[in-house]
């Protein structure tokens, strides 16, 4: 019998030395007693060098996201021997090369056979893919919201500020601009110099457009060779308003593609309005896409207020 209790002991110690997540034990004085090759692998420090040490030692240094120190004051396994109740949290420990390990760790009273709380159990899994997965979401979001060619804001993403633009309007009323433009004849630049060359023009007309207008507005690619650019805090004067379309058609006027042999540039007709109370997206785009169709109207190359 007594063989056999020892037989199973050894076989479940051999099952958690060999769990891939990182387990230890700890006293009540946090003193470490047991490490498996898990927690080794994951912070590379070996069960000779722990085993016998308090884990409150520079050992683990378990710190969270933002730099708070877990293992002086607000150690977990601490708080889970004092209540009894298990815990869990995303923090990085201290690997023996130096770097931080992001692990989500998670604490559990270790008990003797009259239900006295003895130490404490830690468990920990490398969190890094954990980590990742969130990276590609947060890389995906941008992703379905920038153009790919010119990697500025998509239509999707200026329809999200539009409609936030309106919404902080509806509190704060800062004038807000919108500039709606268009390249000229563009169809007839593409069929004469190639789409590719087209594509080029499409990049130097936003990089133009970045620089003019102020790094706190919002500027996005709402179709082909349709631009949008979103002012805050505009003086709320027509002449104001112009004055930025008309900077930035006349910037986009100058600007000039040199190639091997020729300079190329094209021109853009611009529309611009104020965002008025009652407005929706639709109304405030509409009305400065009206515009911007009335300066193709008055022969191009122009910009049109209301
Ligand atoms: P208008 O002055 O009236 O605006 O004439 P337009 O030729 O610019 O107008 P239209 O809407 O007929 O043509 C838009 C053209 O824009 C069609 C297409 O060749 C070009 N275009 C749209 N998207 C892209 C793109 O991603 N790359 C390139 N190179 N051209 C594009
Ligand atoms: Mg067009
Ligand atoms: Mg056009």
């Amino acid at each position: 019998m007594d063989q056999r209790k020892s037989e199973d002991k050894d076989f479940f110690k051999d099952v958690v030395d060999n769990l891939y997540d990182g387990v230890y034990f700890v006293d009540r004085d946090r003193v470490i007693t047991y490490w498996n090759k898990g927690a080794e692998r994951i912070a590379g420090y070996s069960a000779d060098k722990t085993v016998g040490r308090s884990c409150r030692d520079k050992l683990l240094n378990h710190v969270t996201a933002n730099g708070m120190e877990l293992c002086t004051k607000n150690c977990p396994l601490t708080a889970v021997m004092k209540d009894g109740n298990p815990r869990e949290a995303e923090v990085f420990l201290h690997h023996k090369e130096g770097h931080r390990v992001p692990v989500i760790v998670r604490g559990t009273p270790l008990r003797d056979t009259q239900g006295n709380i003895v130490g404490a159990i830690e468990t920990f899994s490398n969190n890094s893919n954990l980590i990742k997965a969130r990276r590609e979401v947060r890389k995906s979001r941008q992703a379905a919201l920038t153009d790919p060619l010119t990697g500025i804001g998509n239509r999707r993403y200026v329809a999200g500020r539009l409609g936030a633009a309106i919404a902080e309007f509806g509190v704060v009323k800062n004038p807000t601009g919108l500039v709606f433009f268009d390249i000229d004849n563009f169809r007839t630049f593409n069929n004469t110099y190639g789409h590719n060359t087209g594509d080029k023009v499409l990049c130097m007309v936003t990089s133009t457009l970045r620089n003019a207008v102020r790094t706190s507005d919002t500027i996005g690619r709402w179709g082909g060779e349709e631009f949008i650019a979103i002012l805050y805090d505009v003086q709320d004067t027509e002449k104001s308003l112009h004055a930025v379309g008309e900077k930035i058609r006349s910037l986009i006027e100058r600007s000039r593609l040199d190639l091997d042999d020729q300079s190329l540039s094209v021109t853009v007709s611009v529309g611009a309005t104020f965002l008025q109370a009652g407005d929706t997206p639709e109304s405030f785009l509409e009305r400065a896409d009206k515009l911007m169709y009335a300066s193709k109207q008055a022969g191009r190359n122009r910009v049109s207020i209301g």
